[in-house]
């Protein structure tokens, strides 16, 4: 007998998904790793860059942990994925208007795959003369990584599979 809510696994576009991380272990590492950049960048004024869309709901609980009230927030975004296959291509889909020379940047994703597109806003975000540039990402596919980047801030390393929920999507649903 299967009783209601003891099988918490979804299908989404004909895909299975099992639960991976709970909310109390994801408060607990945003909680973490906002204390780090808190510890970097007390007595700064950080510009957090939060990259749409998958980073929202991590920015948005990352930031007010931290807790810096001078600070500010923007947004930018990119894609490389369609369905659950990397397209290996990385394209700016919008830019970002603020000036950042002489900011203390933390950009702000949700997951680093093959670390392409974070190498991509690395370089088109460090050519903008930021006075320093810090990377955070809610999950690191430590694995899959085609370039050896390493992101300054991290909550999670996690086995190469395809993860959704808490803003990461499948073909742009289930980010919640
Ligand atoms: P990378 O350029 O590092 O290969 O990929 C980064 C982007 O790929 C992320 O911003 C995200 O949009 C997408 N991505 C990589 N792995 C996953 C995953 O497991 N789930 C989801 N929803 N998106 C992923």
């Amino acid at each position: 007998i299967q009783l209601p809510n003891m099988d918490k696994s979804i299908t989404v576009n004909g895909l299975r998904f099992s639960p991976y991380l709970d909310r109390e272990q994801i408060a607990a590492e945003v909680k973490r790793v906002a204390s780090e950049i808190r510890r970097d960048l007390e007595g700064r004024r950080p510009l957090f860059i939060c990259v749409l869309t998958g980073a929202f709901m991590f920015a948005a609980d990352l930031i007010r942990e931290v807790g810096i009230t001078d600070s500010s927030v923007a947004f930018v975004r990119y894609s490389s994925y369609e369905g659950t296959q990397t397209t290996g291509e990385v394209k700016q889909l919008m830019g970002l208007k603020e000036d950042i020379e002489g900011r203390d940047v933390v950009i702000i994703e949700d997951i680093v795959d093959t670390g392409l597109t974070a190498c991509k806003m690395m370089e088109d975000l460090g050519a903008r003369k930021p006075a320093s540039l810090r990377f955070a990402t809610l999950l690191h596919k430590k694995e899959s990584s085609r370039t050896g980047f390493v992101p300054d801030y991290v909550a999670f390393t996690i086995p190469s599979d395809f993860i959704i929920g808490y803003g990461l999507d499948l073909d742009g649903s289930a980010r919640n």
